[in-house]
This record gives structure tokens, C-alpha cells and sequence, in this order.
């Protein structure tokens, strides 16, 4: 090819890449550059708030600085108290319209650390890494999505658009009953066409279109307590740890496998006696090994892809826990907690048409991030729903430990990647 000819085909590529963006979307990207030192700002001072979940006045204390930041670029926002269930409350902020997309924005107040813990301060690393608490998880994904709404509030584009941004104030353990904590999300996801989610970013070239469910179980083991020279007898039996080791080899050698599928027996106890904690998940135990056992329990969890998949490897469980050794008996309990979010076909579409955004922005293809790798978040409420997407907040690195940082030289392209992508979603004809 001659040198003139590669050139004129480079310039093609590159006229073609560069007028994807409309003229408003550009305007968009000057606004949130110019905004970006008062994001990172805002960032600041809101990590610098203690909000532990259990920290309820911290926790408001965010939410009320949000909601200020909310109402003012034209939102009504709305303090929802949960006192109820013994956690601060939630915030929604709120913009009404009829056109496009009805979208459902998602962040969490809360933290992990809470006000005793010795983590508390936003403190620069180098010049792009800060060390912060709540941060990355995700402090850093709530202001990614305040000034991507900014930017589109201060080019006038949130003109009847539908838009909730939720804050709930207790993603890191929810109250409990989920029926009361998590029902105004799931009341503003029925009002919506789609959801994205703000936790944390995998990378430029991911986005979450699934995340696994998880629930809790619990077997619980009695046998017939004897001295020890009767065991095997047809009186005495098998004891209740000879029956819970059963049980636990039959969840391993057949519900294992399916892809997605993983349970963890996280503790066990058994003896003659025992003493379970459930709260402080610990206990103590006491037995003798010239006595058969009378008790066993075991306490695990459970992560799934869909309810499917759930039901089938609960109904795999009890057929196993059901298939006693002589003179024992076992019960199986489940306790749910998140629900899957399975990879749809709608969810897939809002993929994409981040990746037509990424590419537009020159910021690269975006794929869909494995599942397997992501624990369960917020965004799983809601997926029954409507289309979802997640990941799209900052990025950084050790979320949930004392080395929890963020990277804010990221947080510029990352709020352009969702200001863009919310004025083509609340534009949609489709
Ligand atoms: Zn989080």
C-alpha cells in the first residue's frame, strides 16, 4: 500500500471515530472536565464522613450531603428512615419526565468500616492513588454517577427525562427483613426500564451483565447418644458425626459441578454437647471419644446463578441430608439472601451499548465480566425487573480491607463513559 494511500485510510478512521459523539455530547465531556476537581473534592469529604453501617448518624450525615448535592441539580430528594430494622435509612433523588429510558441509578452510603475502626481518613498515596475508606466501595462510584448527572443537568439534557438516583444505607449487611430494607428499591426498579449499578469497576474493558445470588443453610444432625463398643449396633447406629460426614461427602461428590454452582461449609461443630452463636458465628463443643455423638451441625453458604440452579442444588441437598445412616436423623434449613441476576438478553443489550459508548470514547471494547468472580451487591434486587448493568463505578484495589484504595485519575473518564451512556439511554426511541 503506498504511504499516501495508508494515510488517507488513517484519516478516514479517525474522522469516522471522531464524529460518533454529537455536538451535546461533547459539550457533555468540556463539562465534566471541568468539573472533575470538584468531583474529586466531593469525593474527599464525603469519604472523610464515618459511615459504617451501624453508624447510623454517619451514614444520614452522607446521605444528607448527597441529597443536597441531588436537589441541587433539580432532583426531589427523600430520606426513607430504617430505624426499623435497625440501620440509618436510604436516599432517593428523583427527577420526573415521560421520554426515552426510565433509569434506576444505584449506590450505597455505608461502608465497612465503621466508627471504631482505625481506617477513617482520605489520604493521597501518590498522585493518583488516595487511600480511603469506603472509596472504591463505593463512595467513588456514588460521585462518578452525582457529576455525570451534573454534567447533563448543566447542558439543560435531564429535561423530561424519568431518572432515580438510590443510595441505600446498608449494602455491606442489610437489614433484615429484606422485605422492609430493600423495598423501595424494588419499588422504584417496578417504575424503571433499566438499572445500573455503581460498584466498583473491573477494568476499562468489563462491565457486570450477571452477578451470582447467595443464601445461607444449616444441617443439623441428631443421634442416639451410647457408649462407644455399641456403635454400628442396631440400637446405637452410626452417631450423629459419622451421619454429618455422610451428608457433607454426598454435597461434594453430587451437587458439585455445575458451573457457577459453589457451597461452603464455613464451620462445624459435634460432640455430645454443643453451644452455637449464631450471631457471633462461634461456638464450643464437648465430647468424649468412648461416646457415639448425639449432635452435629454445620453452618455454610450457598451461591448460584439463578433461582433455577438454586432450587435444583436445595433439592439435591435435602434428597442427601433425607438418606439417613441407622438411628440418626438431619434436617436442612436455607436462608436466602441475594437473589441472582442472571445474564439476559436485555442486559446484554445495555452492554452493548456501553461498549458503542467506550468505542466512541476511544476508550476501548467493554466485555462482559465473569461471574463467577463477583460477589452478590444491591443491583441483584432489582434484576427480576428490569435490564441491568454494573461495575460502572471507580476502580481501585483492596475494597473491604485497611489497604482500600481508589484511583482518581480514572474517576474523569469513567464519569464521561456514564454521562454518556444515561443521554443515550434517556434519548432511546426503542
Ligand atoms: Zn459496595
Amino acid at each position: 500500500m503506498s504511504k499516501f494511500l495508508t494515510l488517507v485510510l488513517l484519516f478516514c478512521v479517525v474522522s469516522v471515530s471522531a464524529q460518533k459523539l454529537t455536538r451535546k455530547e461533547k459539550k457533555i465531556l468540556k463539562t465534566i472536565e471541568l468539573n472533575n476537581t470538584e468531583a474529586i473534592q466531593f469525593l474527599k469529604d464525603v469519604v472523610n464522613i464515618n459511615s459504617g453501617t451501624m453508624n447510623h448518624q454517619g451514614v444520614k450525615a452522607v446521605g444528607d450531603l448527597f441529597g443536597k448535592a441531588f436537589e441541587n441539580i433539580g432532583f426531589n430528594s427523600t430520606w426513607y428512615d430504617m430505624s426499623s430494622v435497625n440501620r440509618s435509612g436510604h436516599l432517593f433523588a428523583e427527577t420526573q419526565g415521560e421520554k426515552g429510558k426510565k433509569l434506576l441509578l444505584i449506590g450505597h452510603l455505608d461502608t465497612v468500616f465503621e466508627a471504631d475502626s482505625p481506617f477513617q481518613e482520605f489520604t493521597m498515596v501518590n498522585d493518583s492513588i488516595a487511600h480511603a475508606p469506603g472509596g472504591n466501595d463505593m463512595k467513588g462510584g456514588n460521585v462518578i454517577m452525582l457529576f455525570a448527572l451534573k454534567a447533563l443537568y448543566d447542558n439543560g439534557l435531564l429535561d423530561d427525562a424519568q431518572i432515580i438516583a438510590a443510595f441505600t444505607g446498608d449494602e455491606e449487611a442489610t437489614g433484615k427483613p429484606l422485605t422492609i430494607s430493600r423495598n423501595d428499591l424494588i419499588e422504584a426498579a417496578k417504575r424503571s426500564d433499566v438499572a445500573l449499578g455503581f460498584e466498583t469497576s473491573t477494568g476499562f474493558n468489563y462491565a457486570t451483565v450477571a452477578r451470582r445470588g447467595s443464601s445461607d443453610w444449616k444441617v443439623e444432625v441428631t443421634g442416639k447418644r451410647a457408649h462407644s463398643s455399641g456403635i454400628f449396633g442396631e440400637k446405637t447406629g452410626a452417631g450423629a458425626i459419622f451421619e454429618m460426614s455422610r451428608i457433607l461427602n454426598g454435597f461434594y461428590n453430587d451437587v458439585r459441578g455445575e458451573e457457577y454452582l459453589t457451597f461452603n461449609p464455613g464451620i462445624i461443630l459435634g460432640g455430645t454437647q454443643m453451644n452455637y452463636e449464631e450471631a457471633l458465628s462461634k461456638g464450643n463443643t464437648f465430647g468424649k471419644s468412648n461416646v457415639v455423638a448425639q449432635t452435629a451441625i454445620v453452618y455454610g453458604g450457598l451461591r448460584f446463578i439463578s433461582e433455577a440452579q438454586k432450587e435444583n442444588a436445595r433439592a439435591k441437598m435435602r434428597e442427601i441430608v433425607n438418606n439417613n445412616l441407622p438411628q440418626t436423623s438431619a434436617k436442612v434449613t436455607f436462608i436466602d439472601s441475594y437473589p441472582a441476576m442472571g445474564p439476559t438478553e436485555g442486559n446484554n443489550n445495555l452492554l452493548n451499548i456501553v461498549n458503542q459508548v467506550s468505542l466512541d470514547l476511544s476508550q476501548g471494547e467493554v466485555e462482559a465480566y465473569d461471574p463467577g468472580k463477583r460477589g452478590a451487591a444491591d443491583v441483584s434486587f432489582v434484576a427480576q425487573y428490569v435490564d441491568c448493568l454494573d461495575g460502572l463505578g471507580t476502580m481501585g484495589n483492596g475494597a473491604h480491607t485497611p489497604q482500600e484504595t481508589v484511583n482518581l485519575n480514572t474517576i474523569e473518564e469513567l464519569t464521561k463513559r456514564t454521562a454518556i451512556l444515561i443521554y443515550r439511554l434517556i434519548n432511546s426511541k426503542e
